[in-house]
């Protein structure tokens, strides 16, 4: 069932947003090459401690950790290791934080030194997919307006592969709520929108195919082909008029473009 959420309750899940848009803030300052994701991790745990919240994906379904972080190949649900980042990696960093009884939940994919052309318009294109879908985020449309603008402007104008198998989500006082969102789908099918309605809008888009495969670990998803994905994920209120975004990249990009040892020339 779809949770609508009072002006209150909306105002709540903007406070864990906003927290889950600091600590990727704070994990943009830290990241270069020879940093582990494994400190990373800690990292967010702890500053997400400090601001009296909990990590939402520890012990979630048994998840062991704090955050999902996806290097290169890897999609998403990422295990932190304790192998150093280097020159090249993309580097998709996964947050959730529950304070005040709603969860927020937020991700983006950082460039660690120079990386190919490629990887860069992999990374550009992915972003301007979730702010297209973002767009359709208003009353009266349908959940598949959102999917089929993220398809529309990665695969289909693109090429790139929009993973099947994972989707974006309802969210409140669970971190998965209905309705699924899927990067794929036609427009004018699904759930329609409701003022009051608060989404997880989160493109997992890879350079080549769409197909991925669990890793040894149980966890860590990874494309078939071996090729990078990127993932960014913003959380969303339905409004009549316009979207009302809750999360913010303004921080983390400051952030990525104040820090020499990642590459922001990509957007
Ligand atoms: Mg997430
Ligand atoms: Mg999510």
């Amino acid at each position: 069932m779809i949770q609508i959420k009072t002006n209150a309750e909306v105002e709540l899940m903007r406070v864990s947003a906003l927290l889950v848009s600091a600590t990727l803030t704070e994990v943009a300052r830290f990241l270069r090459s020879g940093v582990t994701t494994m400190q990373v991790n800690e990292l967010a745990e702890q500053f997400i401690l400090d601001h009296q919240a909990t990590p939402s994906f520890k012990n979630l379904y048994g998840y062991p950790y704090t955050t999902c972080i996806s290097v290169n190949d890897a999609v998403v649900h990422g295990f932190p290791r304790d192998i150093p980042l280097k020159d090249g990696d993309i580097v998709s960093v996964d947050v959730g934080v529950y304070k005040n009884g709603f969860h927020g939940d937020s991700a983006y994919t950082f460039a660690i030194g120079a990386i190919p052309e490629a990887s860069k318009a992999l990374l550009r294109i992915t972003k301007e997919s979730l702010l297209k879908g973002i767009e359709k985020c208003v009353a009266g449309n349908r959940v598949g307006d959102i999917s089929h603008a993220i398809f529309d402007h990665t695969e289909k104008k693109h090429g790139y592969g929009v993973v099947r198998d994972l989707v974006g989500h309802g969210l409140g006082r669970k971190l998965h709520e209905d309705p699924q969102v899927p990067n794929f789908g036609r427009k004018g099918t699904g759930s329609k929108l409701k003022e009051g309605m608060v989404l997880a809008i989160e493109p997992m888009i890879n350079l080549g195919t769409k197909d991925v495969f669990h890793d040894a670990d149980g966890w860590t998803i990874r494309t078939k082909d071996g090729m990078p994905s990127a993932h960014y994920e913003h959380n969303v209120c339905i409004r009549r008029q316009k979207p009302d975004v809750l999360s913010s990249f303004e921080g983390i990009e400051a952030a990525e473009k104040s820090n020499p040892n990642l590459d922001a020339t990509y957007y």
